[in-house]
Formats: C-alpha cells, structure tokens, sequence
C-alpha cells in the first residue's frame, strides 16, 4: 500500500467498525471528512477499518478483513449519487437494506454521516438506523460509548433509545412513526474549528484524486449566501481556522514527511483574511499550492503565482453564467469585465488553461442568457489566447437553499439550451472551448434523490438501491420540503 500516515494511529481496537466511502480509494483519499472520522475512530479506539467503492469492497483497505466481521457498517455519503451507491453495496453484500427487515437476527448496525446529511438526511432514513447530522466528530465519542454497551448487551432497542437522546442523531427506528419523522433534529455545525477537529488529511497517497498532496482545512461555512448554494445553509457560519495554528501543524508534518503539495480545503480561498500571509509561508518552504475553489472576485496575483509556482498552469473558476445581470441573481455580484481582468491577470502570469464552471435552467434564465456563456467564453478567448475547459451542468434546486422551491428546469427544456450553447459556441473559430456537458438525464436523478423523503427512500431500498424505479413527482418534493421544516 502507498499510503502513508501523516498522523500516528492507534493500532488495534475493540469495536470492529467499516467505514465505508461509495466511490472508489481515490475520490475517497480527497474526502476531507472521511480522513478525520477514520482518525478520529481509530483515536478512540475503535479497530475501524476503510472499505470504498470499486472493486467490489468486501475486504478492507487495512487488513484484507472481510465484512462480515464487523458489526458496525457507517458511510461517508458526500452527495445524492453515493447515498444510491451504499445502498447497492450493501444489497450486494446480502445485508437487507430496509431497517425494520434488520431489526431481529445478527445483521450490523449501519449508520451514515457526511455532507448529504446537512442537507437532506431524509434520503438515508429507510436504510440507515443512525445518521448522525452535521459536524459528526462532534458525536463520534457519544456513538462509540453506545455501540460499545451494545456490543456488551446486544440489545438493539436499547442502542436505538440511546442513540435517539443526542440531538443531532436521527435514529429512524425510533424517530419515523407512519411514515413521517416525529422530532425536532439540530445540525451540529457552530463550533470553533481550531482545538476540536483535525486539520490535515490523515494519508498521504499519489492515489488521490489531487495526486499526493496534503489537504488542509482553512474554513468551513460560507458568509455569501448565493441562491442555488447548499454550504451557507449546511455548514454553519463562517468559521476560520487560525493562520498560526495552521503553520505550526504543517511545520511538525513538514518535518517527518516528505510533502511537495499542499491542497488548501475552503468554501472559497479568497475569503481567509490571512490567505497571503499563508501562502508566503508555503512558498518560503517551496511547497506547491492548489485550491479547492477559487472565487473570481476574491483572485489575487499571489494566488496566481502560488498556483503557477506549484506547477500548474491551469486554474478552474465558475462564472456560473455569461450575464452580469443572472449572476448577480445568483448572488454572484461581480461583472464579465472583472472575469475578464482576472483571467488577463492569470494569463500574464503564465497559466495558460481555464476550466469555467457555468449552470443552465436558473431560475429566470432567458435563450440571451445562454448564448452570453459563449459570448463571455469569446470574449477570454480573445483577450487572454487561453484555452478554455466549459464544464455546464443544469441547476438543480437542492433544500437549505434560497432557490430550494425554484422549479427545476426539466430534460428537454435542457437539452434545448444546450443545443443553442453547442450551436453560439460552434461560431468561435479560434481556440474554441473544450465542451463537458452534465446529462440532464443526470441531473433529473441527483434532483429527485435530493428530495427523497422516507416514502422515497422506503421504495429506494426496496429496489436494491435503483433510484431510476422510484416514482417521484412533485406532491413526494413539497411532502419532503414540510418534513425537513419539521425535522429541523
Ligand atoms: S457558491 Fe461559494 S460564495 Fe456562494 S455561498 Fe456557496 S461557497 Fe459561498
């Protein structure tokens, strides 16, 4: 395994517990949050051991360990895409995916955490007998001395009834009666960052999506509240990490270990009010930086150089759309003239590559609209010569969102849109954009899953996991829309 520990673990534990992640080692090896909940398992004592998702992951990361060891099964579930692939996985593992079908005979606990779970944890409930909401190192210890007792005891009403006393755990055995959730939930998300959590990833590997770079988190939760946004509403307030605390960490891990990159982990790099002063710190050190997100107002030619003196020549930046007067609606108050300024300013500096992020199907959008992403694409074209990635994919109203009662703009209405962008994009002659489209078909399925209630995800776990079989309509979005008002 070329893995190495950036933190020293405990080895073995008392509880053995899969953590699973439903995508493959290298998507798994990028997930901030599933570094830090194995840490923190395996701090507590807990012999956790990492499956994910392809090939088919009945043995452990760790130790080969075939599943069927352990009594405790929890998921990473980040979007609505993984919450399906768990569930298939456990269905190909024989486990019965329903709770109420595990309730009597020997089956594991199954749980779930992760970002899906501040978003709409409804999606879960049919399947998981725990998730916990939010910030989950916040209740991790709580769980562990629970399942402890259960590993003792093997009472699982008295699990569930225990579990159920902590405010930000939804336990659907006990919290779902007819159908619908009986309790008021609290998202674990307004806690100080510095003290409490880990900051680092806890492997390094060159098996990462970001190749073998050391993720750190500068920020969690967003000040900007932009309309089609799930992370303000989710992850809390804005909470900053401080800049010494950071240096000091990465001076211990730059001293053991061999780091070349470093990934900076923020809702957008821009907004850290001590970014450049971190940034001179990694370069004094020659380390290479990238970003997890780079806000286009927020831009500055540190940032750049940072970028450029790591070695990229690339940078990825969402516009979002090509007019001032859409994007400001999405509350992205900054002009096609500042894009363009900002993209002259990488182009000078040597980056030579943009991916641009766009949406179809906002709220309000007009055929204009969509033929000013290729206007906007032109206009960079000409003005800096470099070459452009147009990643486009339809607005999908999510919940704990401004636009979360916005109409979802539907498959032929899409593709319509995208045949008038194919067609304005096709008249650019020179350096035209490398074109990568998010199938509406795609689209339709991460909406409906995002706003799955119990019912839904009842009828998922009954299918083995295949969303495509759920009916879904809007009647199921607005009864789910209700539920989570009341859950929250
Ligand atoms: S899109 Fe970016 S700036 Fe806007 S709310 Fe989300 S994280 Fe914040």
């Amino acid at each position: 395994m070329d893995e190495e520990c950036v933190t020293e673990l405990p080895r073995g534990g008392d509880l053995p517990w899969a953590l699973f992640y439903p995508a493959d080692y290298a998507v798994a090896s990028s997930n901030l949050g599933y570094h830090y909940v194995y840490r923190a398992l395996k701090e507590l004592g807990i012999a956790a051991e990492r499956f994910c998702g392809s090939p088919v992951p009945f043995r452990s990361i760790e130790g080969d360990t075939l599943l069927e060891r352990f009594p405790v099964i929890t998921a990473s579930v980040a979007y609505e895409g993984n919450a399906e692939g768990f569930f298939r996985w456990l269905n190909s593992a024989n486990i019965p995916l329903h709770f109420e079908d595990r309730l009597l005979g020997s089956f594991p606990i199954i749980g779930a955490g992760g970002a899906m779970t501040y978003i709409n944890p409804l999606l879960l409930s049919a399947v998981c007998d725990f998730i916990v909401l939010g910030d989950a190192l916040d209740s991790l210890p709580f769980v562990a001395e629970s399942l402890r007792r259960y590993m003792q005891d093997g009472n699982k009403t008295k699990l569930f009834s225990a579990l159920a006393e902590h405010p930000s755990i939804l336990v659907p055995p006990v919290h779902i009666r007819q159908g619908e959730v009986s309790v008021r939930r609290r998202i674990a998300n307004d806690q100080p960052l510095d003290g409490k959590y880990p900051m680092t990833s806890t492997w390094l590997t060159p098996r990462s999506s970001f190749g073998k770079t050391l993720l750190v988190e500068l920020q969690r939760g967003c000040a900007r509240n932009c309309s089609y946004c799930t992370l303000p509403g989710c992850f809390g307030k804005m909470r900053f990490r401080d800049i010494g605390v950071i240096m000091e960490r990465l001076e211990e891990i730059f001293a053991a270990h061999e780091v070349e990159q470093v990934g900076l982990v923020t809702p957008e790099a821009g907004d850290h009010p001590r970014i450049e002063e971190l940034l001179d710190l990694l370069a004094a050190r020659d380390k290479g930086v990238s970003f997890a997100s780079l806000r286009i107002d927020g831009l500055t030619e540190k940032m750049l150089s940072a970028l450029k003196t790591g070695g990229r020549h690339s940078i990825t930046v969402a516009p979002e759309t090509g007019s001032d007067e859409l994007r400001f609606s999405c509350g992205k108050k900054f002009t096609n003239e500042l894009i363009t300024e900002k993209m002259k300013l990488a182009a000078s500096l040597g980056i030579d590559q943009a991916k641009l992020y766009f949406m179809t199907g906002l709220p309000g959008e007009t055929d204009e609209d969509i033929r000013s992403i290729a206007a906007l694409s032109g206009r960079i074209i000409d003005e800096t010569g470099m070459n452009l990635i147009l990643s486009v994919g339809p607005f999908v109203p999510k919940p704990g969102t401004v636009w979360s009662r916005a109409e979802f703009g539907g498959v032929p209405e899409l593709k319509r849109k995208y045949d008038i962008l194919i067609r304005e994009l096709s008249k650019i002659k020179k350096k035209r954009p490398q074109l990568r489209m998010t199938s509406p078909k795609e689209a339709e399925s991460e909406f409906s899953l995002a706003w799955y209630g119990y019912k839904e995800s009842t009828a998922l776990a009954k299918n083995g996991g295949v969303s495509k079989k759920v009916p879904f309509d809007s009647t199921a979005r607005a009864k789910t829309l209700l539920e989570l008002e009341r859950l929250w």
